[in-house]
This record gives C-alpha cells, sequence and structure tokens, in this order.
C-alpha cells in the first residue's frame, strides 16, 4: 500500500472514503485496462500501484464514482469527478451525466451554514453583555430582543467586510460625457448597478455619474473580463447570506430550462436591469452562472493538463504491467473489474 509517493516520496494525505486506497485525495483509474494511480499534489505525477493491491479498490472506486462521485467535467478521454474532498480522474468516456451547477451551488448552501453560524455567534455575543449587567437593571424583552438582533448583523457584517473589503472594483475611468473620474465602486451602491447584455455570454456593469446623472449613455462602464470579475464579487457580496438547498435547486433549475449558464444570463439580464430589481431566484442563478462559465474554463485547462499526464502515466503503466505482471493474472483482474466475460 502506497503512503507516499514513489517520485518525490511526499506522503500522501489520507483518505476516509476508500477502505481499499486509504492513502492519496487525487486517484487516477482505468477501469477497461484495469491501472489505478495515485496522483501526487507535490510533483503532480503518478504512482502505479501494484497490481495485487489493485482490484478490490478498483472496484470500489468504480461504484464511489457511479454512486456517489459528481463529475466535474470530461473530454472523450478521461473524466474529472469529485467525491467528498477526494478527487478522482476516470479514464475512458464516463456514462454519467454532468451536473455542471453542482459545484457553486455548494459554495452558496455553505456560505448559508456559516451565515447561520455567524448570528449565533453574535447572538451569544450580545447575550453576555445582557447577562453581564443590563439584565440586572430590568431590560425588556423587546430590549433584549434588539439587542440580540444587533449583535448578530454586527457580526455578519464585520465577516463580510473581512472578506471582501469595502470597493468592488477599483481603478480609473471617465465618464464620457462630463469626465468625471471614477475610481472606485463601494459594495454599498451595488443595488443601483445596472447590468446589460454585451454580446454573446456577456454582461456589462454600469453606474450612474454622480456629476452629470448619466447612466446608459456615459457614466462608468464596465467590460469584458473586468466587468464579469466585478459581477462576480457584487453578486458574492450581495448573497453573503448563502442560499438553502431548494433555493440553489430551483436557481439550477432555471439554467437548465435556460440551456446553458450564458442563455441564463441573456435571460436574466434581458435589456438591462438594476441588481436591487433582480429576484431572488434569479440573482442567485445569475451568481451560479456567471461563476460558472468561469470554473468551466478553468476545469478546461485542468483537463487538458491531466490528460497529457494520463498519457505519460498510460505509456509507463502498461510497460510495468506487461513486463512485470505475467498476462493471465492481469487479463483475469480486467475481466473481473470490467465484468467483461465469464467469471474469474
Ligand atoms: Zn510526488
Ligand atoms: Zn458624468
Amino acid at each position: 500500500m502506497f503512503t507516499r509517493c514513489m517520485v518525490c516520496s511526499v506522503p500522501f494525505e489520507a483518505n476516509e472514503q476508500l477502505e481499499h486506497v486509504p492513502n492519496g485525495r487525487r486517484l487516477a483509474f482505468d477501469p477497461g485496462r484495469g491501472r489505478l494511480w495515485v496522483v501526487c499534489r507535490h510533483c503532480r505525477r503518478w504512482s502505479l500501484m501494484p497490481i495485487e493491491e489493485r482490484w478490490e479498490a478498483l472496484e470500489e472506486l468504480g461504484k464511489l464514482t457511479v454512486d456517489k462521485a459528481k463529475l466535474l467535467s470530461q473530454t472523450d478521454n478521461i473524466a474529472l469527478l469529485r467525491s467528498g474532498p477526494l478527487e478522482i480522474v476516470r479514464v475512458g468516456r464516463a456514462q454519467l451525466t454532468e451536473e455542471a451547477w453542482w459545484r457553486y451551488g455548494r459554495e452558496l448552501t455553505q456560505r448559508k451554514q456559516s451565515w447561520d453560524k455567524l448570528g449565533v455567534a453574535g447572538t451569544l455575543a450580545a447575550g453576555a453583555v445582557v447577562a453581564g449587567g443590563w439584565a440586572a437593571g430590568g431590560l425588556s424583552m423587546l430590549g433584549m430582543w434588539l439587542i440580540m438582533g444587533h449583535g448578530s448583523e454586527t457580526v455578519r457584517d464585520g465577516a463580510r467586510w473581512l472578506r471582501f473589503g469595502s470597493s468592488a472594483w477599483r481603478g480609473r475611468q471617465e465618464c464620457t460625457k462630463c469626465g468625471f473620474v471614477f475610481r472606485s465602486i463601494a459594495y454599498r451602491e451595488r443595488t443601483s448597478l445596472g447590468l446589460f447584455p454585451d454580446g454573446p455570454g456577456s454582461i456589462q456593469l454600469v453606474a450612474r455619474c454622480p456629476r452629470c446623472g448619466e447612466y446608459r449613455e456615459a457614466g462608468l462602464h464596465l467590460q469584458g473580463e473586468e466587468a464579469q470579475r466585478t459581477i462576480r464579487r457584487v453578486l458574492a457580496y450581495h448573497h453573503f447570506a448563502g442560499a438553502s438547498e431548494q433555493r440553489v435547486f430551483k436557481a439550477t433549475r432555471l439554467i437548465q430550462e435556460a440551456g446553458s449558464p450564458q442563455d441564463l444570463a441573456r435571460i436574466v439580464v434581458r435589456d438591462g436591469k438594476r441588481l436591487g430589481d433582480l429576484r431572488r431566484t434569479g440573482g442567485i442563478a445569475l451568481e451560479i452562472a456567471v461563476n460558472e462559465a468561469n470554473e468551466q474554463h478553468l476545469l478546461e485547462l485542468e483537463l487538458a493538463e491531466l490528460e497529457a499526464h494520463w498519457r505519460r502515466e498510460e505509456e509507463l503503466a502498461s510497460i510495468i504491467d506487461g513486463e512485470l505482471t505475467p498476462v493471465p493474472l492481469l487479463e483475469q483482474m480486467r475481466r473481473r473489474v470490467t465484468g467483461a466475460g465469464g467469471s474469474p
């Protein structure tokens, strides 16, 4: 059983999900050829598991990818899946449907959990003040309730500020009408920001000019990657409280019905909308969609790299398995794992 990388000797992190491969957070397997590697996070090389230790592990992995793992993305040759902290590279076209929206949806539900916890923390802090003296003075229930409510909001606001700071965008842009120089967009102005369609899959972010009052024709217009980045930030700030699973489910349904994250963005923004006028589910769907497009792009780069790694490691594996392992054993294992051909 491997505990460390065969190339650089850095120890593999333990995972608690697989009995037969307890070490490694990223695994690669090829059910067709009966190969199994543990991928090193440090040097990124793949360590091929000894053949006699592979088959139960392959069965276990095969089951996990079908039952529990979520498909992040795939090419014709490899698929990248995730199950908890475990990342799995599966060689061969997976017969799995991609749950594209799941990735970012999870971020939103986790945000809601920490938001709820922050509320409890704030209430406890205010409660401590009350218990520490004011309660002795005979504070009304209403008074206590106000203090507690205010307490949680202060903690939450503090957490939000720590995470985001106060500006969603900093730069230098002039209003084309009056020459006013924009240097930043503060989060507190977010509800008045305009979202306008800007070519396929892209949104333009617009702020009213505080001097001449122009909005559509002049003012601040952010476009391209700068706009998408700022929109992702503003929406994350706006939805700092996260969303319930049910809300995320509804939002992802909207994206599916729209056809793609880009189409969803186009439908929600239509011919222009103020961020403050977005309906809740539509706003959550938009946040998922703008992040989805970004994440998809990063995943495509990662998959291309993984595929190059796989080609190299597979060449080595075929030599190791072919030369060091008696062919009947390999064939026996392959059949057992793929379920192809009679009993072993
Ligand atoms: Zn290594
Ligand atoms: Zn102006």
